[in-house]
């Protein structure tokens, strides 16, 4: 300690320095104002080192956000350091403990060689900002007025330090702000770069939705048939103007479809179901319905109805095409008609059709050729399985039809029968016509008809118009009984005038009197019993009347045809009817006249069978003859007539037949006598023959009982 006096002007100086230090220190703000923290410790360790003659000054400097701190190291020049500030910063808390709020105020310790005093001043209140240490070798280190400086120099560097720290927070904070905005604002500019694009891109996607929409349109109004967009619910949403102008409705009216009559009541119910069916399950809607147009006419349409399915395969909607199915559906049902009658018709007619492609030998059949031959529909037809059926007496002709039409072509018609597993015989008539088939080829088209019910029928006919025959034969016999009857009589007659010469010569001596009377006797006996039998035969023959009742010739004409038309057709005769219109009707027998006609038509179809170099045509004619009568002409092409023979024609029994009887003309001519009228025969110019009989319209004709009476009185008068 130096005197008071001397100390005082030391110490007046000391406190001068002091003060000059300290608006030093004080200055230092301004200094660091902008300046960075390291900046800020770095200036305040040189000032404190130069400032406070010290050995050593360290200054670490924490980091706020627990990074590894600054440190930084002052030392005087005399002074050579060589280690690093971290390694002081290291062997100052090893040497004073690692918390800076618990070391002494002065500390002395050895460093290196000599003594030191330290004094640690903390930066901020808990010396969270950094640390200071001031070193010095000087024992009195550190005076009054050094700590004063230093604390005041700390506090200084710690305002500094905050400010700084602030500062740099601040601008770190402005610049992070920066940073922030200028991503920000690039991120907006993407995002607005992207909704521009995006607005743009559905503005490209709505105007080419719009010509989508435009062209579907277009399209869907060109369409020439209903269609119509629904929601997934099923309700109208979008309509073609088809639509519109069919139902004659707005699409408000359309809306709800299932009521007002739009769809046909009686498909209703299941229009429906099906809807809803299609609307819970995504199915596709496919039903045939009626729609009532706007003139209240329902037509049938095909409704088809697809749904249209997002990626969840949810239906998003429903697109259905109607299309008008009236007039084909007509056309179907007319042709099912048709397709039945034509079934029907030849079930009843018992007629089956069939076609037959030669060169593959493909058959088909209709349902009642099946019928005919019993065969089931499942197994395919050929000739080996109709064989099966054919009368085994018919096999070997219908192999010949079959050789034969396989190469000529044309039309045939044949007959043949089957022999049924039951053993019963079927008649099939089969007609076929030739033509081509789409490739060119031969191909038959025919029908088969089973006439085995119309044959049973000829046979019975054939043998009622034996009977007929027979009849009227008989009905003639009464006729010619009395001929016949006058013919027997004489040679009777003989026998018994013979038989009497006989007895009288047995009367004579020397006789066998009892053997010849016997004989005799016999002789008369029989005679006499002859001449009865013919006299009741001719009794009974003569019985029946003919009738009188009103007779329409072209009745019994076209009668006689359809009775004789399947023998017609066996002798391939052409009939050709010339029936006058206004023919008066006849009195007369009808059975009798008809059987004049079957005489006429049988001769004139007789006389043609041998002609095969013309056709075998006949002419029947009827007409109004002269004198009230009306006629009837029978001209055939047939041989002709014998001008020689002409007188004998209406003979009995004249025939230039092998099998005939020669009584058909004689009778037809009694019968047509018996009716006033009269029969002739004329050749013609040309081939062939021509008969005629004329009767009168009343004929006034004598019964049979008349002419027997006649012919009694002619047989007396010739007896006489
Ligand atoms: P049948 O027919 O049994 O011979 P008809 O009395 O009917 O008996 O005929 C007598 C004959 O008259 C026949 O055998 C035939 O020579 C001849 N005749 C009949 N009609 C014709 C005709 N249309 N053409 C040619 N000759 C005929």
């Amino acid at each position: 300690m130096v005197g008071p006096i001397g100390d005082s002007a030391e110490e007046i100086k000391g406190l001068q320095r002091c003060i000059a230090d300290l608006v030093s220190v004080l200055t230092l703000p301004a200094i660091w104002t902008g300046g960075e923290p390291h900046q800020i410790v770095s200036t305040l360790l040189d000032v404190l080192l130069g400032m406070l003659h010290l050995d050593f000054v360290y200054g670490r400097l924490n980091d706020p956000t627990g990074e590894t701190p600054i440190e930084m190291v002052r030392v005087s020049h005399s002074r050579k350091l060589t280690a690093n500030p971290q390694e002081i910063g290291n062997l100052l808390r090893n040497w004073l403990g690692n918390d800076p709020q618990k070391w002494p105020a002065v500390a002395r310790n050895p460093m290196g060689d000599s003594e030191i005093s330290i004094v640690p001043l903390p930066l901020g209140l808990q010396g969270d900002v950094g640390l200071i240490v001031a070193g010095s070798e000087r024992t009195e280190f550190p005076r009054q007025t050094e700590r004063l400086l230093l604390t005041v120099a700390a506090n200084q560097a710690a305002i500094g330090l905050q400010e700084a720290r602030l500062r740099t927070e601040q601008q770190r904070l402005a610049s992070e702000l920066d940073q922030r905005v200028a991503r920000r604002t690039i991120e907006l500019a993407a995002v607005n770069e992207g909704l521009r694009r995006e607005v743009a891109e559905r503005r490209r996607a709505e105007e080419a939705l719009r010509e989508r929409e435009e062209s579907f349109r277009l399209i869907v109004d060109g369409i020439a048939r209903l269609v119509a967009m629904m929601t997934a619910k099923g309700e109208v949403e979008l309509v073609n103007r088809q639509v519109l102008d069919y139902f004659g409705l707005t699409i408000e009216d359309l809306k709800d479809w299932s009521i007002g009559g739009v769809v046909h009541s009686g498909d209703l119910p299941s229009v429906v179901s099906a809807w809803t069916h299609s609307i819970e399950t995504g199915s596709p809607y496919d039903i045939d319905h009626r729609l009532r147009r706007a003139d209240g006419v329902y037509r049938w349409f095909h409704a088809r109805g697809l749904p249209l399915l997002d990626s969840d395969e949810k239906i998003v909607r429903w697109y259905v095409l109607l299309t008008d199915i009236d007039d084909r559906r007509r056309a179907e049902e007319a042709q099912k008609r048709s397709e039945a009658f034509l079934t029907e018709g030849q079930h009843l007619s018992r007629t089956g059709s069939f076609s037959w492609r030669v060169a593959t030998d493909d058959i088909v059949w209709s349902e009642q050729m099946y019928r005919i031959f019993e065969f089931g529909q499942d197994v395919p037809v050929t000739f080996e399985r109709i064989c099966t059926r054919v009368h085994p007496e018919d096999v070997p002709s219908l192999n010949a039809l079959n050789d034969r039409v396989r190469v000529e072509g044309g039309d045939f018609e044949f007959e043949h029968r089957l022999l049924m597993p039951d053993r019963s015989v079927k008649y099939l008539h089969m007609v076929a016509h030739g033509t081509q088939d789409p490739e060119g080829r031969l191909e038959y088209i025919g029908a088969v008809q089973d006439v085995t019910q119309r044959r049973a029928s000829e046979e019975e006919l054939g043998k009622a118009r034996l009977e007929l025959t027979r009849v009227a034969r008989i009905t003639t016999l009464g006729t010619m009984t009395a001929s016949i009857a006058h013919e027997v009589n004489q040679p009777l007659s003989g026998i018994i005038t013979n038989a009497g010469t006989c007895l009288r010569m047995l009367s004579a001596d020397p006789p066998d009197v009892d053997g010849a009377r016997e004989t005799a006797r016999r002789t008369i006996r029989d005679g006499n019993r002859a001449s009865d039998v013919i006299n009741r035969l001719r009794a009974l023959f003569s019985k029946k009347d003919a009738a009188a009742e009103s007779v329409d010739l072209n009745e019994a004409t076209k009668e006689v045809i359809a009775l004789s038309v399947s023998e017609l057709q066996r002798n391939r005769v052409i009939p050709v009817l010339e029936l006058a219109e206004d023919l008066p009707l006849v009195t007369g027998d009808r059975v009798q006249l008809q059987q004049v006609i079957i005489n006429l038509l049988r001769n004139a179809s007789d006389a043609m069978s041998a002609v095969n170099d013309r056709p075998r045509q006949l002419v029947i004619r009827t007409e109004r003859d002269e004198g009230d009568h009306v006629r009837l002409t029978m001209q055939d092409e047939g041989v002709g007539l014998d001008p020689q023979a002409m007188d004998k024609l209406f003979e009995a029994f004249y025939t230039t037949k092998n099998d005939g009887m020669g009584i058909g003309l004689s009778v037809s001519r009694s019968i047509i006598e018996s009716h006033s009228g009269r029969l002739w025969a004329t050749t013609n110019n040309g081939p062939g023959a021509t008969f005629s009989f004329s009767i009168p319209r009343r004929s006034g004709r004598s019964t049979s009982a008349d002419r027997d009476r006649e012919t009694r009185t002619r047989a007396a008068t010739d007896a006489l």
